[in-house]
């Protein structure tokens, strides 16, 4: 497994993880991390525990969510087993609690205000971008307490706007709210840059936002939906350390 991890202030952790090693059989080889795509449940649960590891949390006190595309967020109190439903943001202010947010080419954010102890995870495609997910979830981090100018990010993998041709009207439809996505893709077609766009929402609020790792379409390290249809979930992961 290669993890790429660090700190967002004190006691605030995060970390990014590839496909490589893991649990998981083809096509959800190795480490997937998504429970709703077919996989093994215990081969999922062996990848998330180790995951949760890496951020020094128990695979119990790690939350995912069931994301719908929609720009709803779900504020974590407790350590729950299940996915919290329909909602494509996580906040939480528990400390113990890890966050993780799960993608193939959508766009995965990490938050964290650690003077606040305020923690956060986005998932983004072009329906989140369009319908300002990131916004929300920063309106709900305010809520909790957080400042958003002290706020930081961690944008992850995901696909580039190089390879992500969409047809002219979602094309339109995406740039229209968020200019920053528009991008040529190969052969000249409308693409879609939601990286980009992702980065400039938060930068615009004041931010500070950080890029790891790559396209999802190109690296073999990373699942791709768009590159194969039956696959598995990448993800990061954000933790509030316990004092
Ligand atoms: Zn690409």
């Amino acid at each position: 497994m290669a993890i790429v991890e660090g700190t967002l202030g004190p006691r605030v952790r995060w970390a990014f993880r590839d496909r490589v090693s893991g649990a998981s059989l083809p096509p959800f080889d190795a480490g997937n991390l998504a429970d709703h795509v077919g996989d093994d449940p215990a081969a999922v649960d062996a990848n998330r525990t180790e995951f949760a590891a890496a951020v020094g949390v128990t695979r119990s006190h790690l939350v995912s969510m069931a994301p719908v595309h929609g720009n709803d967020v779900g504020e974590v109190d407790d350590p729950v087993s299940g996915p919290v439903p329909e909602v494509d943001a996580l906040v939480t202010r528990v400390p113990g609690l890890a966050l993780l947010v799960v993608a193939a080419d959508c766009v995965p954010v990490l938050l964290g205000d650690s003077e606040a102890g305020v923690v956060g995870v986005v998932h983004a495609g072009w329906r989140g971008v369009r319908s300002d997910v990131v916004g929300t979830t920063l309106d709900a981090m305010r809520d909790l307490g957080a400042r958003i100018d002290r706020t930081r990010a961690v944008v992850g993998p995901a696909i580039c706007g190089l390879c992500y041709d969409v047809e002219r009207e979602r094309y339109d439809d995406v740039t229209a709210v968020a200019p920053e996505a528009a991008s040529v893709a190969h052969g000249g077609r409308p693409g879609l840059d939601l990286r980009a766009a992702v980065v400039a929402r938060l930068q615009g609020q004041g931010v500070a936002t950080s890029l790891h790792l790559g396209c999802t379409y190109e690296s073999e390290q990373l699942f791709s939906f768009r590159r194969d249809p039956r696959t598995g979930r990448h993800g990061g992961v954000v933790a509030w350390e316990a004092p």
